[in-house]
């Protein structure tokens, strides 16, 4: 089974410590959401986890399937079935949707086994169709280039209709709701739903709850301060959304690193 453990994580950025101290599991097939105020380290976690080079660990431990994470090159985490759903995603001029997507599927095709000569085209062209009907994507999108001119709604839906055609393990998504309309973010939530039929665990960073109206998670967290100071059930992600997180500040003033 598919797992991600973190232990004890902390992370600095430029000589300064962010995350204090972060516990979590994320098993396949399980939701859980991380929220949090602004500033707090949710998307330091993320780029972390990924393995960006100027998130600097300073200790703890991570491991994905039993391995260790963190020893990890950023391709290899991909390959292995992680993927990360960039809060700002940036555009690859002169590679389409459509060519993207095969070169990361063959990739991945390749690290499962060496001797892969690639996905055949009819065969890929299918299975791209299959998502981007799912997500209601018009045909059209896969010729396009990368990220190039999309709408924030589209760059969104770009980002689940990678995860679904390369099917991770374990995904995180950085505040995939943010700036998505209504009909956007119901159509990014199926497509975050029918991924988790698949039995994928996902890692749902949003700043607000409007997501999980449609997303409902098994776990919600929240990052305060660096660190995970409460979790609790979808109930939870509810009470933030009436009470908001002066309640949460007023507990842990300076951010106390969670014991689980
Ligand atoms: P969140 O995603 O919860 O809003 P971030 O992880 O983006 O929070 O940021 C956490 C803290 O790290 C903030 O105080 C932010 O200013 C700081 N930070 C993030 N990225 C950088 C960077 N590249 N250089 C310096 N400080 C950074
Ligand atoms: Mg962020």
């Amino acid at each position: 089974m598919s797992e991600l453990d973190i232990r004890d994580l902390k992370v600095s950025i430029e000589g300064k410590q962010i995350l204090n101290g972060v516990n979590l599991n994320v098993k396949q097939g399980e939701v859980h959401a991380i929220m949090g105020p602004n500033g707090t380290g949710k998307s330091t976690l993320a780029y972390t986890l990924m393995g960006h080079p100027s998130y600097i660990v300073d200790s703890g431990k991570v491991t994905f399937k039993g391995k260790d994470l963190l020893d990890m090159p950023v391709d290899e985490r991909s390959r292995l079935g992680l993927f990360l759903a960039f809060q700002y995603p940036v555009s690859i001029p002169g590679v389409t949707v459509a060519n993207f997507l095969r070169t990361a599927v063959n990739a991945r095709r390749k690290a499962m086994n060496p001797e892969d000569k690639g996905i055949a085209i009819p065969e890929f062209r299918k299975l791209l169709m299959e998502k981007m009907a799912v997500l209601k994507m018009d045909s059209s999108f896969a010729g396009r280039y990368l990220n190039e001119g999309f709408s924030g709604g589209e760059k969104k839906r770009a980002e689940v209709l990678q995860m679904a055609v390369l099917q991770p393990e374990i995904a995180i998504l950085d505040e995939t709701d943010s700036g998505l309309d209504i009909d956007a973010l119901r159509i990014v939530s199926e497509g975050v739903n029918l991924l988790r039929s698949q039995n994928i665990g996902v890692l749902l960073i949003t700043h607000y709850q409007r997501m999980l109206n449609y997303v409902k998670p098994d776990v919600v967290h929240i990052m305060m301060g660096g660190a995970i100071v409460e979790s609790g059930g979808a109930d939870l992600a509810l009470h933030l959304e009436e009470q908001g997180y002066d309640w949460v500040r007023e507990k842990y003033e300076n951010g106390v690193p969670s014991i689980s």
